[in-house]
């Protein structure tokens, strides 16, 4: 498939277009990137936006089953559905966990939805730069609902929320003390956070599980712009199909509250600077990697501060010296 053809095909909307141009942003090759660059430029139409979400929780929270049941519902409501996973974890697993057509038997088999399982990553660098440019495509390509789907082990939450427009966190009842161990830095990040299965025997425990994080949240400064009541706590269930319109429906009413306060496109305006000055980071790095005398000179120095006959701080010094002169 030519570039033209590819780039017609994803404004079309076309699956099999798009899962090729995805194909083509996670390349790393050189040639690869160029064709990418003109791929992104070529489909890009700012008025085509959709509601970006990340969603993130630990394996077993039912991560899968939500995103199952919230796409055939939002399906239903007229509404198409893709499906990303940022997956750090893969690069050892060797597999990915996430984003598994098999996981979502029903979704992946609907036409209006597009599940794309997460490629097996090298560096997170890398997963924050393909991610972000496979929401780009699916937007293009006219999806009006994007979850980007982790797993809650720290780094990856804040990739996400820096690349989506809501941030939420699925929880399973129980807890207590330390809050199911959810670090501070989640909480503060989450616009939303859901108790799943509250059903059956978990009923009770997923409510008081909601009422503490109601309570720690309500102790987290209410973000600049955002309406009384956010960030939130609701329980549901997803196999019961419980509480996820009304969860949809709190994630729609913030979408539409920021937009109308001009909040949004101030989000994505800084996000899209962020992620410019990232790309420009890791591409100066990356220059500086390939060329061999620095590479050398990293090894040389790098010996030297591990056998403790420099500083960390001081090698440092002499290897920015070494690149840039003396000021
Ligand atoms: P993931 O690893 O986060 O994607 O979790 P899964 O979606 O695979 O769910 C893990 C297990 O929890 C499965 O056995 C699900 O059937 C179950 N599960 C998911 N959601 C619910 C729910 O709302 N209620 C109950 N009772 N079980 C659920």
């Amino acid at each position: 498939m030519d570039l033209d053809a590819m780039i017609d095909g994803v404004r079309g909307g076309k699956r099999r277009a798009l899962a090729r141009a995805i194909t083509l942003v996670e390349s790393a090759r050189s040639e690869d990137r160029k064709a990418a660059a003109a791929l992104l430029d070529g489909v890009a139409d700012p008025r085509r936006q959709a509601l970006r979400i990340g969603l993130s929780g630990t394996p077993g929270v039912g991560k899968s089953t939500f995103i199952e049941a919230s796409g055939l519902m939002l399906i239903g409501q007229g509404r198409s559905v893709a499906v990303l996973a940022v997956d750090p974890s893969s690069t050892r697993s060797g597999g990915s966990i996430l984003g598994d057509k098999t996981r979502m038997p029903q979704l992946s088999r609907d036409p209006r939805a597009f599940i794309r399982p997460s490629p097996s990553q090298t560096e997170l660098g890398g997963v924050a730069r393909r991610t972000r440019e496979a929401i780009a495509l699916c937007e293009a390509a006219g999806f009006d609902v994007v979850i980007v789907e982790t797993v809650g082990v720290g780094q990856s939450e804040t990739i996400v929320a820096q690349m989506t427009d809501i941030f939420t966190l699925l929880l399973a009842p129980g807890g207590g003390d330390e809050l199911q161990g959810v670090k501070r830095g989640i909480m503060e990040i989450a616009d939303l956070i859901l108790i799943n299965k509250a059903d059956g025997d978990m009923k009770a425990q997923a409510e008081r599980t909601r009422a503490d994080y109601a309570g720690a949240l309500h102790l987290l400064r209410r973000r600049d712009g955002d309406p009384e009541g956010f960030p939130k706590a609701l329980s549901v269930s997803s196999t019961e199909d419980a509480g996820l319109s009304q969860a949809w429906e709190e994630m729609a009413s913030l979408a539409d509250y920021r937009r109308g306060t001009g909040h949004w496109d101030r989000t994505r305006a800084a996000q899209s600077r962020h992620w410019f000055e990232e790309a420009v980071r890791h591409g100066i790095v990356r220059h500086l990697t390939a060329d061999a005398a620095t590479r050398a000179r990293m090894e040389d120095l790098g010996r030297a501060v591990a056998a403790g006959e420099t500083a960390p701080s001081a090698a440092a010094d002499r290897m920015i010296e070494h690149l840039f002169g003396r000021d």
